[in-house]
């Protein structure tokens, strides 16, 4: 699709470089390292963090923010390792992200992925319960993701006939108070979980 040059946004570049993990975008010369090494793009092929980045130089500032791929990276570092300008990928898809969260929050963009609920999802639970609690994880994260607790629910079930039994039976997850296989798994075995809500609390002082 042709670029609609008088919607590039020239500052959108300068928005990046002045979050945390964006400051090495400019460095970028395009020779593809990045794209080239990523083990993401063995199951994604057209996964490419060299086009995001050239289109966040051209200012593609709404393309960039509600393009699904951007929460596709799963912060391996590979690309961070191996980039001669040492741009720092992952931290800047971080710092592109946090942008577009912003730009949702706001209204103006939809991001067209599930992943930001995920990981509200995530930390959610380890603040909750000191550690990961698939349960927990997947009561709060199914029901937002699909729009409507029933809707989600059903998601829930037909995913979890595949992996989540496949868990189930290995003790990974269990419902609160579970015995047996789950011995061990409940929030409530977990130590020191105010330790962990310390640090999450210290986190959020520091973003006011
Ligand atoms: Fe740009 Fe570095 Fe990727 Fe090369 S490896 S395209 S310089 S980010």
């Amino acid at each position: 699709m042709p670029i609609k040059t008088w919607e590039l946004d020239p500052n959108f570049k300068y928005e990046i470089m002045n979050e945390p993990g964006g400051e090495h975008l400019t460095a970028c010369y395009q020779c593809s390292t990045c794209t080239l090494g990523c083990p993401i793009t063995e199951i994604i092929p057209s996964y490419n963090p060299r086009k995001i980045i050239q289109m966040s130089l051209l200012g593609m500032r709404k393309e960039v923010l509600s393009n699904a791929d951007l929460w596709i990276c799963a912060l391996c570092q590979t690309c961070t390792a191996r980039c001669p300008q040492d741009v720092m990928i992952c931290e800047l898809m971080g710092a592109i992200r946090r942008i577009a969260e912003e730009e949702e929050a706001a209204g103006n963009i939809k991001i067209e992925s599930a992943r930001p609920l995920f990981e509200k999802a995530f930390l959610h639970t380890l603040q909750k319960y000191g550690r990961l609690y698939d349960m927990g994880l997947a009561l709060e994260y199914y029901p937002n993701r699909e729009g409507s607790k029933i809707k989600g629910m059903k998601a829930m079930m037909k995913d979890y006939k595949d992996f989540g039994m496949r868990m189930f039976k290995k003790g990974k997850m269990g419902p609160l108070g579970g015995g047996g296989v789950f011995k061990g798994m409940r929030p409530e075995k977990i130590k020191e979980r105010e330790v962990l809500k310390k640090i999450f609390e210290k986190v959020e002082e520091k973003e006011k």
